[in-house]
């Protein structure tokens, strides 16, 4: 970025697991459209991190997510830096997006170290279609306490462990678990229980993790509020994060993705579809700060996944799309 003389670049938290990037235009002032991508990845086999490009697809870890997908944002980025130095765009980068955004994106905009009228995001859907909802991931811990004693003697202690198996059977019978695949709903799974205590011991406390991930608001949410009704029923504790349970959306009848949808058309030759999609993204944060997102990929596949793709010419095209798109939204 800084070798093409064009733009300048700001780095936050340069010392922590997480810095974020910001670059902008030489004489740019202010901040229209926003670039958005990040650098980190899920784990991956060794392998995977020796790219291998074989009939015009470049394999290897994060060459769809995102790391492909990036790299013409960033070359489209400074293209048109070197044709205008005051055009109104961010570069931005964070390294936290696969374990949540929360010290990327959302440090950045609740900072206001970013803003826009709005943000492309190829980092969801595949193949130029464009994704018009997400749903809201949340992590709900209800947590049984009992009392500990000897295994040897369980009459002088409480177990929790029968609580949370009585809990479970009244969740069961209301039929709040998992989705059918089908419809857009609201998705609840039991991810994970967590104990303390040793084998021969009843355990003071017993707590079961859920994976929520919900098409409402949670206050609004049937399936949701049912959860944590019959958690107290049971004398749970229930904790639950206030700042989680973002959704995305963003509607097809917003202007940029109406612009978005001309460029690709013209480019790519086809029109893109509207897509819902169960995971979720920095695209949330951008939704709770009212920034229409255009979230949407080149061709690829295998995200997070062995044999991770993305095809060049299709790359190359979205590189196109992204100046196309800013060149003919530069008067907002
Ligand atoms: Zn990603």
């Amino acid at each position: 970025l800084t070798s093409s003389g064009a733009v300048k670049v700001e780095i936050h938290n340069l010392n922590s697991d997480q810095p974020i990037l910001l670059a902008k235009p030489k004489k740019a002032n202010e901040s229209k459209i926003i670039l958005a991508g990040h650098i980190d990845v899920v784990q991956g086999e060794a392998s995977q991190f020796s790219p291998l490009i074989k009939k015009g697809k470049i394999f290897g870890r994060g060459s769809f997510d995102m790391k492909g997908p990036l790299s013409a944002l960033i070359l489209a980025f400074v293209n048109l830096s070197k044709k205008e130095n005051n055009l109104p765009l961010t570069l931005f980068i964070s390294s936290d997006e696969e374990i949540g955004g929360w010290q990327g994106t959302n440090f950045a905009l609740r900072k206001k170290l970013l803003n826009g009228k709005v943000a492309i995001l190829p980092d969801g859907g595949e193949k130029f279609s464009i994704i018009s909802q997400q749903k809201g991931p949340l992590r709900l811990e209800i947590i049984f306490k009992g009392i500990s004693a000897h295994a040897a003697e369980p009459e002088k202690g409480t177990n929790p462990i029968i609580k949370l198996f009585s809990f479970f059977s009244d969740i069961e019978k209301a039929k709040i678990l998992e989705g059918n695949g089908r419809e857009w709903q609201t998705t609840i799974v039991p991810a994970k229980i967590i104990s303390t205590n040793s084998l021969n011991q009843i355990p003071e406390q017993v707590s079961l993790i859920f994976d929520v991930r919900l098409t409402k608001p949670k206050e609004t949410d049937k399936k949701l509020t049912l959860l944590l009704k019959l958690g107290q029923k049971h004398s749970a504790t229930i904790k639950i994060s206030k700042v989680d349970g973002l959704i995305f959306k963003v509607s097809p009848e917003n202007i940029f993705i109406k612009s978005w949808l001309r460029s690709t058309s013209q480019i790519a030759h086809k029109r893109p579809s509207f897509i819902k999609n169960a995971t979720s993204s920095d695209g949330r944060f951008f939704a709770l700060k009212k920034i229409p997102t255009i979230i949407t990929c080149p061709k690829g596949g295998n995200r997070h996944a062995d044999k991770e793709w993305v095809d060049l010419k299709s790359l190359e095209k979205f590189r196109l799309i992204v100046e196309d798109f800013i060149t003919k939204k530069m008067d907002l």
